[in-house]
């Protein structure tokens, strides 16, 4: 980077060599304008005492430091000798930075709102519960246990017993107790002629009328009724009808059998 000095001091020194050459021609052929001869001598004049003029500046800045000093000195002086005031100074400061920091989140709300995080939606239709899958909804080549009717009307997902049932959406209990070869046997409507079945359970731990919400536990995974083993058989019906309950939660995002 070019020292602006040395700028300054090429530009003086041009002045100086062109003023130089100019005032003699000028002089010799125009004697007669005696006023631009007094603005050359002049500018002569002015370029001859650059240097005192930047000694005069030198001592202008020892001036003004010496009057920074002395202003220090005189605020020194002031917090020394004033207290109140500077409390007070204070005291407007603390009392400047307190009405800002309310200002600020009043501000930042109108310009540029926080944009709310959208809360999870609770999901309308959940599993069951975990389990494999021990035998899909369809006709059956074996009755598993006498009693079992030849077609499934249902799944039958295996797991361990004791295993929390849970309501697969929001819907009102109208069944809750023993049924047949259904052992311990809940039934839920949820309304639009969807109803839903749990059997075999250990136990049973809502009852009739009672709301529920999708993923409330309803009963436990056992073996009661025509069982071999601990599993919950899972039914949908619509309008009565005892649906294959896989496509049916497959299309609500809900995968049976994991
Ligand atoms: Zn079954």
């Amino acid at each position: 980077m070019r020292n602006p000095f040395n700028k300054i001091n090429d530009s003086k020194n041009s002045t100086t060599s062109e003023a130089a050459v100019d005032t003699p021609t000028r002089a010799g052929r125009t004697g007669r304008i005696l006023g631009m001869s007094a603005v050359l001598s002049v500018g002569l004049m002015a370029v001859s005492t650059s240097t005192p003029a930047m000694a005069v500046e030198s001592s202008t800045e020892q001036t003004q430091e010496k009057a920074l000093d002395t202003t220090i000195e005189r605020a020194s002086q002031t917090v020394t000798i004033d207290a109140s005031a500077v409390t007070a100074s204070i005291e407007r400061d603390s009392y400047s930075v307190g009405e800002l920091a309310a200002a600020v989140p009043a501000v930042a709300a109108v310009e540029a709102p926080a944009p709310e995080p959208a809360p999870a939606p609770a999901p309308e239709w959940v599993l069951p519960v975990t389990g494999n899958i021990s035998s899909p909804y369809g006709p059956r080549a074996n009755k598993p246990v006498p009693g079992v009717g030849a077609f499934h009307y249902g799944i039958d997902l295996a797991g361990p017993s004791g295993t929390p049932i849970q309501a697969v959406a929001s819907g009102t209990v109208v069944a809750a107790g023993v049924l047949g070869t259904y052992g311990n046997w809940v039934l839920i409507d949820h309304g639009n002629g969807v109803q839903t079945g749990y059997a075999h359970s250990s136990a049973i731990v809502v009852s009739v009328g009672q709301v529920v919400s999708a993923g409330e536990t309803v009963a436990l995974r056992g073996s009661t009724g025509a069982s071999t083993g601990p599993h919950l058989h899972f039914e949908v019906r619509v309008n009565g009808d005892r649906i294959d309950p896989a496509p049916f939660m497959a299309d609500r995002g809900v995968t049976l059998g994991q």
